[in-house]
């Protein structure tokens, strides 16, 4: 049987759990490991075991038996089915105040099932976001952990430790009770979905406007990199285009298939702002940009069929045109992302996490795929005015966008007349309009629904609701 020496475990050892175990070991922790499957756990140890201290057991039970208490456990398993199985296998081997972490990709309102239910037995459950990826997990993940804050005094200092770090600053902070962390990393998925359908459209206008190449659109991206733009995401989307295919030596971009698909955090994070209300209009037209192209009987059935009547795009200046791109670019990014807060606020009010928007703008500049320069400037709206009603408010926002908008309108309108499908940017560019408008056709549509529905409405110059006797008009 085991000695109790061990910090923390970490069950399921694929290879988001084996370099999480493999980076709490080389901070210098004591790490337990487990995997359902032994030969996961004996080649963790045979591969790294020289990184740092590893207590290896095969049953369950010795690797809950060589945890310190209060036991931190780490669940690494596939999301759904196997993370319930897991939970059950562990808790009556667990005493009270242990800390069960989940850190795979749960959807938040099992989190909140599940917090309920371990809270019932005495243990702390925490429903953590990991962000970054295979190599986030090894070098320093963007980690967005709910549950108690209890258990965040004691799990927190290990997660900080192990996470990505930006100016010193560590990538994790307590994000809030039950469902908050998981929640949390359902909305950045959802960014993540708008940043690259944003990136994407900005590649084709580039591509059909200018008719460049993919290698020379890729230098675009290196160049935007060094500017408001910069993060992970142009980065690598400069190296994408410039890379070119071993076996045809076409740009790589040209040989794949054009048909993108997706795990269904996109789609958790939609269906979830329809419950709420909230216009996520970016993400939304990105996670339906990624159904259009993966529809591939409708794409058929038009292709060729469906009238274009667009003339050649004659772009005279170059150089005017691609800053135009940029700065639509950019405005569309802070349109998707205020969205994307609006989100996290309305959750957080429905159901009293008090998440503090400002520190998940930290806690995404390192280690997360949506990483970037610009976040500094979310936090700080956020600092300005923690209860900012509208991040594009803001007054950085609000002067960074305005200098654009001429030019998100000649982009969004150039796409419109020489066919070029931008999804994101016309919504978002719409969703602009939309919020700064004095007034709205809302007022019509409140009229029609009073007219055949009785459903009654508001008057602008007197308070109380009204029903108008409409049967004399028709
Ligand atoms: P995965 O392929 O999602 O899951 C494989 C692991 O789950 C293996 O350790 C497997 O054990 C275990 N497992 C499956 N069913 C089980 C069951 N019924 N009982 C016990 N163990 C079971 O692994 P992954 O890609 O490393 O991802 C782990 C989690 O992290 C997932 O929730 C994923 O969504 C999340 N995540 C992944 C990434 C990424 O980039 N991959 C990024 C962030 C978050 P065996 O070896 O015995 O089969």
């Amino acid at each position: 049987s085991q000695v109790a020496s061990a910090q923390i475990g970490v069950t399921g050892l694929a290879v988001m759990g084996r370099n999480l175990a493999r980076n709490f070991a080389r901070h210098g922790y004591t790490v337990a490991i487990h995997n359902r499957t032994f030969a996961k756990t004996q080649s963790l140890v045979d591969d790294h075991g020289d990184e740092g201290t590893f207590v290896a057991s095969e049953s369950v039970e010795d690797f809950v038996a060589s945890l310190e208490r209060p036991r931190k456990i780490v669940i690494m398993v596939k999301a759904g089915g196997p993370t319930d199985a897991v939970i059950d296998e562990l808790v009556p081997l667990l005493e009270e105040g242990d800390i069960v972490v989940d850190a795979g990709n749960a959807h938040f309102p099992d989190t909140i099932r599940r917090e309920n239910a371990l809270r019932a037995r005495g243990l702390h459950f925490v429903g953590s976001g990991v962000s970054g990826g295979e190599e986030g997990a090894l070098l320093g993940p963007s980690i967005m952990p709910g549950g108690t804050r209890e258990s965040y005094e004691s799990l927190g200092p290990i997660l900080e430790a192990i996470s990505a770090k930006v100016d010193g600053v560590p990538c994790c902070t307590y994000v809030g009770p039950d469902g908050a962390g998981h929640f949390v990393k359902m909305v950045h998925n959802g960014i993540e979905y708008a940043d690259m359908q944003l990136i994407a459209e900005a590649y084709d206008l580039l591509r059909q406007g200018l008719g460049a190449s993919a290698a020379e659109i890729g230098q675009i991206f290196a160049d935007w990199n060094t500017g408001d733009l910069e993060s992970f995401l142009i980065e690598i989307t400069a190296d994408v285009l410039q890379h070119v295919d071993a076996a045809t030596g076409s740009a790589f971009v040209d040989v794949v298939l054009d048909q993108a698909e997706q795990k269904g955090t996109g789609r958790w994070t939609v269906q979830n702002a329809l419950d709420l209300g909230v216009p996520i209009t970016g993400i939304a037209e990105a996670t339906f940009a990624r159904a259009l192209s993966g529809g591939v009987p409708q794409r058929e059935a038009a292709r060729g069929t469906l009238p274009a009547d667009t003339t050649p795009w004659d772009i005279s200046d170059r150089d005017a045109f691609i800053e135009d791109v940029r700065l639509a670019l950019y405005a569309s990014k802070v349109v998707a992302y205020s969205q994307g807060f609006d989100q996290i606020a309305a959750a957080s009010e429905q159901n009293g996490w008090d998440i503090d928007r400002g520190a998940m703008a930290r806690i995404w500049r390192g280690g997360c795929i949506i990483r970037a320069r610009f976040l500094n400037r979310i936090t700080e709206a956020y600092e300005r005015d923690a209860n900012l009603p509208l991040l594009l408010a803001d007054e950085y926002f609000t002067s960074a966008v305005g200098n654009g908008v001429a030019a998100w309108r000649r982009v969004v309108a150039g796409a419109a007349l020489h066919g070029v499908p931008t999804p994101a940017f016309s919504s978002s560019l719409a969703y602009y309009d939309g919020v700064r408008a004095e007034r709205l056709p809302a007022a019509l549509i409140q009229a029609q629904r009073d007219f055949f529905g009785a459903h009654t409405y508001r008057r602008t110059d007197r308070e109380g609701t009204f029903h108008t006797l409409w049967s004399g008009d028709r």
